[in-house]
């Protein structure tokens, strides 16, 4: 009994083995297949989705990573149009200046409020004539009452003396049309005798011209108010000649501080001249050739807290600096939301102090 009893155990033991083994067999066999069939269109899409979309998203993302610091660098261009400001500064200015400056002048008013970095000390300007054309008052002074045109809230009038020039002229009037703004040129005599026809293109561009003496020889111009406006007198009439025309604003050679008193204003005056000086130097005339961006920066120092800018420049062959800091200078005043005015004798002048001493 133990014996077969232990035997068909044995045996019975054998078989659940050998079953358990082909079951298992079984199942080893059948799960990869299943698993083969399901994985494969599973395994072969996730493979493709993790291979392809990894490959691609982190290509992106790889991308993407230069593209934030792409986009850093957008972020930092944008304080340094602060600086140097050109591509934002381009197609609103421009409207700006064209259409309705005193819109954009009230937007710009805004603007340097928060931003009032005057370290210089603002040049101090005489009370010439007022905005309504009243006259200065002095002891011995008698100048006529004018009459001015309304200006926009804030405009500049680019100035340029001392030419024409064949270096600069040209390049000037170029920028000047590309920018779409006027300037005035106080042109010299001798220089309307070599380049009338630079004096005819500045003329037919729309540009102001003004009077700046026929030699600019200080020793001559300031001889006496007599001498200054023969001096004055000898350009209008090479000017007439080439343009036509007989300019009655006439900048004083070096201004007027230190070479106007009482008798030359009263001299000026009763020939109809009206005289400007400037309140911002670009400062070119410092040295002989000023690097461009420092003239840029004279501009910026001087320009915040002022509506009616006269800027003082030079058309005077070898200041090609001047020239080349041009354009950046137009867009700053764009940028800071000024028209671009010509002077006639409708606008009023800008003077030094210190010219009514008789
Ligand atoms: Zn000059």
């Amino acid at each position: 009994m133990n014996m077969k009893h232990g035997h068909r155990w044995c045996v019975t033991i054998v078989m659940l083995a050998l079953l358990t083994s082909i079951w298992l067999s079984g199942c080893r066999s059948a799960t990869p297949t299943t698993i083969s069939t399901v994985t494969t269109p599973e395994t072969s899409e996730p493979l493709q989705t993790p291979e392809l979309p990894n490959g691609k998203k982190e290509t992106p993302r790889s991308s993407e990573n230069p593209q934030v610091p792409d986009l850093n660098q957008e972020t930092e261009p944008i304080p340094e149009p602060e600086t140097a400001p050109e591509p934002e500064t381009e197609s609103l200015p421009e409207q700006n200046a064209e259409h309705t400056p005193s819109v954009y002048a009230d937007e710009s008013d805004n603007s340097p409020a928060p931003t009032p970095p005057i370290d210089r000390p603002q040049t101090p300007i005489h009370p010439y004539y007022d905005l309504s054309g009243t006259p200065p008052s002095a002891p011995g002074l008698a100048m006529r009452v004018r009459a001015f045109s309304a200006e926009p809230q804030k405009i500049v009038y680019l100035t340029f003396d001392d030419g024409p020039y064949p270096q600069t002229t040209p390049r000037i009037l170029k920028i000047l049309q590309d920018e779409g703004v006027k300037a005035t040129f106080f042109v010299v005599g001798k220089q309307v005798e070599r380049y009338p026809d630079l004096l005819k293109a500045e003329y037919e561009q729309g540009e102001g011209i003004g009077n700046h003496s026929y030699s600019h020889d200080n020793q001559l111009v300031y001889r006496s108010p007599e001498a200054f406006l023969a001096e004055i007198k000898k350009n209008e009439e090479l000017i007439f000649k080439v343009i036509g025309i007989r300019p009655k604003v006439v900048r004083a050679p070096g201004g007027t501080q230190g070479h106007f008193h009482v008798s030359y204003y009263n001299a000026v005056d009763a020939a109809d001249y009206l005289v400007y000086d400037w309140n911002v130097s670009s400062g070119d005339a410092e040295a002989s050739l000023v690097p461009a961006d420092t003239l840029l920066q004279n501009i910026q120092i001087q320009v915040p807290g002022k509506d009616r800018i006269v800027l003082l420049m030079h058309d005077a062959g070898a200041k090609v600096t001047t020239v080349d800091a041009l354009p950046q200078i137009i867009k700053y005043l764009k940028q800071k939301g000024y028209s671009f005015g010509v002077i006639t004798p409708k606008v009023a002048p800008i003077l030094f102090p210190g010219g009514f001493r008789s």
